[in-house]
């Protein structure tokens, strides 16, 4: 421990922000970075405790308090060593995971948590900034061959632990850049993409192959795949939108979330679109949805000055703090109120809302919602069992853009799943075990939000390294690489 006393005399304290009035003027990033005394004071918080919940906290198995005595001795090397042993991208997990960890952290029991995911990312830039971020592939390779198909945090993670392994690995993906929902979903005001292209550059010199405008099943088939590598990792992720089939969805000024924010990325990162723009300049704007993507299309629609914002959320209004159904040290989730720095921009929030048709003019343009309170039944532990509508609450609200923000469904079936024949689970994910990660199909593994369902960056990062590992036991008998507990099965054997 870095400090004995560390945590009785200093509080938890973030980087500041840029004020909002400055920060929505455009897309960039607006944390700032600690002063080094901060940054100390911040690693002295950790108390060391003797059971640190905070590792089986994060689904990574971060080791923190390890991390953050070194980040209190100044030794940058040994915390990035630490860092960087359980995750591959902590520039992404330091910028934008709601870092589970804080959740489970003890000092959270009755003071603030240590600011772990802050930490997390300043040892990753000091790292960068050190150039101690180098390649780790071994010289003398296996000769086995592995194929990648998706470059989110999922198909990444796995790319990146193959190539130490050893293995020659290919990654294909069918957007024109790598990161999946990094790159084209999560808007630059969270994550500047630039992050992503170093972390690339990085993997390239570890040798990792990147295709990209290749789509698995379409631009080359899925069985020449599997004909051609040794092994297949599917992190395609959870694409399919949820859609709400209430009349008048066929109106123009409907849009999914994804289109609307994808399209937003692409014009920052001056990729080309072929599609119509999709804007919320001078609108009046309904995000139905209240969780992450949500919130990003309400930063999104403040950047592009949209005339008024409100954000729909069909569940009741959380809980200010943890309720008691998500004791420390679960993490709550939605289960506790979430103010994101995109509400902080502005935005109407409604809880408890239902809608119930999109309300046309006579060109086929959205005009207004019409929407009801709705009222819900919870159970002994604050649970919601069922709703009905609130007599006499049915009104009409003008909106021109409606975004459709309320989660995916499952992954796309038709091309590589469908020619692979991978059989699906009972939500349509792809049925892989946790653990073993292997498909139906031979030789074929699967990662991330197509395993998993729609989920977090932390876990697909996770679900990348786990499953990477199960590919170097079916390819080498045994794996040299970290599983999540630190110690591989080859060293428990031995
Ligand atoms: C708008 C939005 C905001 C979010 N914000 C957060 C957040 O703040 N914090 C957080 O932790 N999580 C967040 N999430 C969730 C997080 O982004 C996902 O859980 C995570 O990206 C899943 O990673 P993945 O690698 O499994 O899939 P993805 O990131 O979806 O990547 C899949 C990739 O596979 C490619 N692909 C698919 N099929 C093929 C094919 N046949 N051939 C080639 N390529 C293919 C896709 O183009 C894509 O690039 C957010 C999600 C969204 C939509």
């Amino acid at each position: 421990m870095g400090k004995p006393t560390g945590f009785q005399e200093f509080n938890r304290e973030l980087p500041a922000k840029t004020p909002v009035a400055e920060r929505v003027k455009n897309y960039n990033e607006f944390v700032g970075l600690y002063s080094d005394e901060k940054l100390n004071q911040q690693s002295a918080r950790c108390m060391n405790c003797g059971i640190p919940f905070c590792h089986s906290g994060c689904p990574l198995g971060n080791i923190i308090p390890e991390f953050n005595d070194a980040v209190y001795r100044k030794n940058w090397e040994e915390a990035y060593n630490i860092l960087s042993s359980t995750n591959n991208f902590p520039e992404f997990t330091g910028r934008i995971c709601p870092a589970p960890c804080e959740s489970a952290c003890v000092l959270g029991i009755n003071k603030p948590a240590v600011a772990i995911e802050e930490i997390e990312k300043h040892i990753i830039e000091i790292a960068y900034s050190k150039s101690l971020v180098k390649p780790t592939a071994p010289l003398i390779k296996t000769g086995k061959t592995v194929a990648v198909v998706g470059s989110g945090p999922a198909g990444l993670a796995a790319a990146a632990q193959l190539a130490k392994a050893g293995h020659s690995v290919t990654v294909f993906e069918r957007d024109d850049r790598a990161g999946g929902l990094l790159r084209y979903g999560i808007p630059d005001f969270k994550l500047e993409k630039w992050v992503i292209d170093r972390r690339v550059k990085v993997m390239e010199e570890d040798g990792v192959v990147f295709k990209y405008n290749t789509e698995v099943g379409k631009d080359i088939a899925a069985d020449e795949i599997t004909r051609s590598f040794d092994a297949v990792v599917l992190a395609g992720g959870s694409t399919i939108p949820r859609d709400l089939k209430i009349p008048g969805r066929e109106l123009k000024g409907i849009h999914f979330a994804m289109d609307f924010l994808k399209q937003q990325n692409k014009r920052v990162g001056n990729s080309p679109f072929t599609a119509e723009d999709i804007l919320a300049t001078d609108k009046d704007v309904i995000v139905i949805g209240g969780g992450d993507t949500g919130s990003d299309c309400v930063g999104t629609s403040n950047r592009q000055g949209a005339r008024s914002i409100k954000q729909f959320e069909v569940m009741f209004k959380p809980a200010d703090s943890r309720p008691s159904s998500t004791p420390w040290p679960s993490f709550p989730g939605p289960a506790v109120l979430k103010i994101t720095s995109s509400h902080e921009e502005g935005a109407d929030r409604y809880w408890s809302i239902n809608t119930k048709e999109f309300l046309g003019d006579e060109n086929g343009n959205l005009r207004a919602v019409k929407v009801v309170d709705l009222e819900w039944e919870v159970d002994f532990l604050g649970r919601p069992v069922k709703f009905t509508e609130v007599a006499g609450t049915e009104r009409e609200l003008p909106c021109q853009r409606v975004f459709l923000a309320m989660g995916f469904v499952h992954p796309q079936f038709e091309g590589a799943l469908e020619t692979l024949g991978v059989e699906l689970d009972e939500r349509k994910n792809v049925k892989a075990t946790e653990g073993v990660y292997r498909t139906n199909v031979s030789k074929v593994f699967a990662a991330g939000d197509m395993r998993r369902g729609q989920s977090l960056v932390v876990w697909a990062i996770s679900e990348g390294r786990e499953a990477a590992r199960k590919v170097d036991e079916f390819l080498m008998g045994h794996s040299i690489l970290e599983s999540k507990d630190g110690v591989n099965e080859f060293e428990q054997a031995y």
